[in-house]
């Protein structure tokens, strides 16, 4: 039996656990961290909440006798990513992080790529009248300063009270969402600018591509860093790996 923890959070990560719970000699735990007050559960056996830092992912991976882990967590969600780097390096057990990969910029997009969340903010100031912020609900405050713009928010939950947001219209919903949709609430709200995190995947490209069609620019948050190692960009390319490990695994125990 080769048992893997999925860090999970994406719709990648879903799709990863329900393809693994269909093969046989693989036992799969899904993490989720526990954002969104209504997550939809993974396929198979699965947990929320943070471990306690790289010390109480590294104990989880011991107590529960975990032989891989697969990092499917989002491209921005870094902390996790680094953390589970060093867990899996302390308790020396095979790590793959499952990336998708970036969008790319094509003919006709509007692009002013800045490094994190602060210098999007700063690239909106004197340039952008009525924004749509896609980038979830944690970093909006970093926008609150700028009480000239009117902003239509994203978010899949509400903000918490004690959280300053700016000027503007908060609409929950969470993808994926259609190019039509997308048109019509660039249209509707007479948006002149997106404010987006390059995440990659198909879920939430329509709106860059709905920008492209309609001549609206977008402030792209490039990616952070993600930690050294193994990686695949797909989740087919994550169920090979892992049937790679479990030949290994089956071949270690007929050793013993
Ligand atoms: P983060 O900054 O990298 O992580 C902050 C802390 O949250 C981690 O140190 C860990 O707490 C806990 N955590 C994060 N992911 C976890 C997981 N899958 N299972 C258990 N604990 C987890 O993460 P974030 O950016 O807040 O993202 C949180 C979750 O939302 C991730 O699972 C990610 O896949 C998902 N998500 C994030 C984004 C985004 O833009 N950041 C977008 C879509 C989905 P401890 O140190 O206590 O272990």
């Amino acid at each position: 039996m080769l048992r893997v923890l999925i860090l999970g959070g994406t719709g990648d990560a879903a799709e990863l656990a329900a393809k693994v719970a269909n093969i046989p000699g693989i036992e799969a735990i899904s993490s989720l961290a526990g954002r969104t007050r209504e997550p939809s559960t993974p396929v198979g056996n699965f947990r929320i909440g943070g471990f306690g830092g790289v010390e109480g992912l590294a104990i989880y991976l011991h107590q529960m006798q975990i032989d891989v882990l697969i990092d499917a967590t989002h491209p921005f969600a870094n902390q996790i990513s680094f953390h589970a780097a060093n867990a899996a390096r302390e308790v020396g057990i095979p790590r793959l992080m499952m990336i998708r990969p970036a969008w790319e910029q094509e003919e006709g997009d509007i692009w002013i790529e800045v490094e994190n969340i602060i210098n999007a903010a700063a690239a909106l100031e004197n340039e952008a009248q009525r924004v749509f912020l896609t980038i979830g609900r944690q970093e909006i405050s970093a926008f609150s300063h700028l009480q000239e713009i009117w902003f239509l928010m994203r978010m899949i939950d509400p903000p918490n009270a004690d959280v300053v947001i700016p000027p503007g219209l908060v609409l929950c919903d969470c993808g994926p969402f259609s190019l039509a949709d997308e048109r019509e609430i660039l249209s509707h709200y007479q948006i002149d600018t997106i404010v987006s995190k390059n995440s990659g995947g198909n879920a939430t490209y329509p709106k860059i591509i709905a920008a492209r069609e309609m001549g609206i620019k977008v402030v792209m948050v490039k990616r952070p860093l993600v930690p050294a190692g193994e990686q695949v960009a797909d989740v087919e390319s994550a169920v090979k790996w892992l049937l790679d490990k479990l030949g290994n695994n089956a071949a270690k125990c007929r050793e013993i």
